[in-house]
């Protein structure tokens, strides 16, 4: 698996959904280096853009199931 990880294509959750989810479901994504540890036991790590402010992101992504996300930039809502 390469440094950067598999990019994903993120979706925007659009408000009218963003306001029936449990804050609890939400993961954050982050620009830096992710810890180990924690990747291994959650997942693997995935690249992103945000599709509300387009940064570039870094997330712990599952391969069963789509998760949110908020951007660690602007807040946005988004699935992958
Ligand atoms: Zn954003």
């Amino acid at each position: 698996m390469s440094k950067e990880g598999k990019v994903k294509t993120a979706t925007k959750i659009e408000a009218e959904e963003a306001k029936k989810l449990d804050p609890k479901e939400l993961v954050k994504t982050f620009s830096g280096e992710a810890a180990e540890g924690e990747v291994e036991a959650q997942g693997y790590l995935c690249t992103t853009y945000c599709p509300w402010c387009g940064s570039y992101l870094r997330a712990i992504c599952s391969s069963e199931v789509y998760r949110r996300y908020t951007c660690a930039a602007c807040g946005g809502l988004f699935r992958m």
